[in-house]
């Protein structure tokens, strides 16, 4: 119910109670004034008739009060009118005429007690007041009653009763109060019409803010109150409205602006600016927190590991995996893994990866078998490419166990993008200082590694191989007579014979075993779990090889031989650098021994100096 039907209503209410308890008093009014009025004109009959009796008495003629008494019967409203004697009166003067006895128990009463009797008589077409008043034996009144009766002072001599008809007295009263009604029910309905009229603007410019309020409530600020006609209600629009302009164009900017600083534009959670705008900060503040604590990160591999943990604590994915792909080499490299890299990419780094390759998003929610490196059946993958510089694109390879979770994960990819975008710049710098250190550990010449690698990784990789019990088979490869190429061809030939060198044995061994190069024409490979048979097999295999490798020099060929020495860690000994001089006594020997040979140490090549716990 609006509020000026609940206004109307009251009003209503209100102006009814008014006008039935008016109707109620008037009418009650009106009643007592008919009785009051019918008892003062039965008192006056009375007393008219008394002294007319009285006269009649005086004068003898009493025989003829009979007229006398119908004459005043005739009296207008006067329905009825009868005297009755009381016993005494009966007992001097007779019953007198028919009618002069005592007709009811009302007379009777009347003339027993002296006391005045008085009843009302309505019925729906007429009211009637029934009045018995007692006449009383005086001496002291205008006439001595006792001259005439033998009665004492105060003893009722007789009663007249009269019925006076007060029905005029109803209808008058009736119509008075038709007509007050009729008067209240105008005038309300006056008063209805000008409050109605009075409240209408401020009735309706509640509404209308109402409205605007509950449109802006849910975040339309584009609504405005209407103020109507009236100059308070305008003003207080014109205020209100000018407010919500000034509200909806700061917060419609806020909005566009706070997007600045995000990728994912396109996400908006609620048609309200305002929730957009708590929304768009709050991720902010999260984007800048993860930004600010991986700027302090160490190294690559902390900063995944960041990543890692966003994945699987906010973004609540379990398995996913991180995958390094370098557009020019087109190697792909598993920086991080959950459960393992689920497609080809892990055997073969090379290999191509669809993501990145289309530079898009490969999802098997949308096309079953979408990748051809991707091979277990039952689980769904949702692939994502995101380019961190020219040379590196990160794929964000996530594994899903059915569609539906692959679709909540696609609804967030916008957001990993932002924490992805955030990280770049890190990322960038750490992979630069990652690109300059392992340009350190290599050799420019040969691109293996270099003495520096061989010292860190004799201090990090051997203690934990020794731990994990994995031996590796020590090789020292050193050119036969290299210096003689140099003599005979110059420098650059020289270092054509390394570069063939180098070749030859990255091609002889697997990619888990490590080429160094030591030093001049010097190189170590540490053969990773090798065991004796394999370490000989492998250095012949490197020997042989390049003796079969013809070196040009300008219109020139030749070819060269290599040495080998051989070591076993760590049964020859549990230290890689007395390994290394094994190895190294072990070469000396085959060159002694007239080169081109493959030797492996055993305790006996220790010269009488050269004892084994010396070194
Ligand atoms: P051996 O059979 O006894 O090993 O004889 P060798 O001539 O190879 O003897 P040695 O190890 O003494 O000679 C190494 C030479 O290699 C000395 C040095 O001038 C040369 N050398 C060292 N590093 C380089 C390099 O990077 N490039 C070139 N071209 N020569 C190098
Ligand atoms: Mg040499
Ligand atoms: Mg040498």
């Amino acid at each position: 119910m609006s509020t000026r039907q609940k206004v109307t209503l009251i009003l209503s209410g209100l102006f009814l109670i008014f006008f039935i308890s008016m109707i109620i008093i008037v009418s009650l009014s009106f009643r007592n004034f008919g009785i009051q009025s019918a008892e003062k004109r039965a008192m006056l009959t009375a007393e008219v008739v008394k002294s007319g009796l009285t006269a009649h008495m005086i004068n003898g003629i009493m025989d003829k009060r009979l007229y006398f008494i119908n004459q005043i019967e005739n009296i207008e409203n006067v329905s009825a009118l009868w005297i009755a004697r009381s016993p005494t009166v009966i007992e001097q003067y007779g019953e007198g005429f028919n009618n002069e006895i005592a007709r009811d128990n009302i007379d009777k009463r009347v003339l027993r007690s002296g006391k005045t009797v008085e009843e009302m008589t309505e019925t729906a077409s007429k009211s009637t007041l029934r009045m018995t008043i007692p006449f009383k034996a005086s001496a002291f009144g205008a006439t001595n009653c006792m001259s005439c009766h033998n009665a004492k002072e105060g003893e009722v001599l007789g009663a007249i009763s009269m019925v006076i008809d007060i029905s005029d007295i109803r209808g008058s009263s009736f119509a008075t109060v038709g007509y007050t009604a009729l008067l209240a029910v105008l005038i309300m309905i006056a008063v209805l019409i000008v409050v109605n009229k009075f409240l209408k603007p401020y009735v309706n410019i509640f509404y209308s803010i109402r409205d605007v309020m509950l449109a802006a409530y849910n975040g339309n600020y584009s609504k405005r109150v209407d103020g109507g006609d009236m100059v308070e209600s305008k003003s207080v629009a014109t205020m209100l409205n000018s407010l919500l302009e000034k509200l909806q164009k700061v917060f419609e900017e806020i909005d566009k602006k706070v997007y600045i600083f995000l990728q994912n534009k396109s996400k908006n959670v609620s048609h309200d600016p305002l929730v957009n705008i708590n929304d768009t900060i709050d991720k902010l503040s999260e984007i800048y927190k993860f930004k600010q604590t991986i700027e302090h990160d160490e190294n690559l591999e902390d900063i995944y590991e960041r990543l890692a943990y966003l994945f699987k604590t906010k973004f609540k994915i379990d398995d996913f995996t991180i995958i390094e792909a370098d557009s020019t080499s087109g190697i792909k490299e598993v920086v991080y893994s959950v459960n393992g890299c689920h497609c080809d990419l892990a055997n073969s780094p090379d290999s191509q990866c669809r993501a990145d390759r289309i530079n898009s998003i490969v999802d098997s929610t949308i096309f079953d078998e979408t990748c051809s490196k991707f091979h277990e059946e039952s689980l769904e993958y949702l692939c994502i490419p995101y380019s961190i510089s020219n040379e590196l694109n990160l794929i964000i390879s996530i594994v899903t166990k059915d569609k539906e979770e692959s679709l909540r994960v696609r609804n967030i990819v916008g957001l990993i993008e932002d924490y992805i975008a955030t990280a770049r710049p890190a990322i960038v710098s750490k992979k630069l200082m990652q690109i300059l250190n392992r340009m350190a550990r290599v050799d420019q010449l040969t691109g293996m590694f270099n003495r520096k690698y061989l010292d860190e990784f004799a201090e990090t990789a051997i203690p934990q191989a020794l731990r994990s019990k994995v031996p590796y088979g020590i090789l020292m490869i050193d050119i036969d007579f290299f210096k003689m190429i140099n003599d005979t061809y110059g420098h650059d030939i020289g270092d054509e014979a390394i570069r063939v060198v180098s070749r030859v044995i990255k091609e002889s061994i697997r990619s888990s075993d490590i080429p160094i190069r030591f030093g001049g024409e010097e190189f170590i490979v540490l053969l990773h779990n090798c065991d004796k048979a394999h370490i000989k097999e492998v250095a012949e295999k490197i020997r042989v090889n390049f003796a079969k490798q013809s070196i040009s020099a300008g219109s020139e060929t030749f070819t060269k031989t290599l040495s080998v020495g051989a070591v076993m860690f760590p049964d020859d000994s549990n230290s890689i650098w007395k390994c290394i001089k094994y190895a190294d006594i072990a070469l000396y020997h085959a060159k002694e021994h007239g080169r081109n040979q493959v030797v492996c140490f055993n305790e006996s090549l220790l010269k009488n100096g050269d004892m084994k716990n010396s070194f």
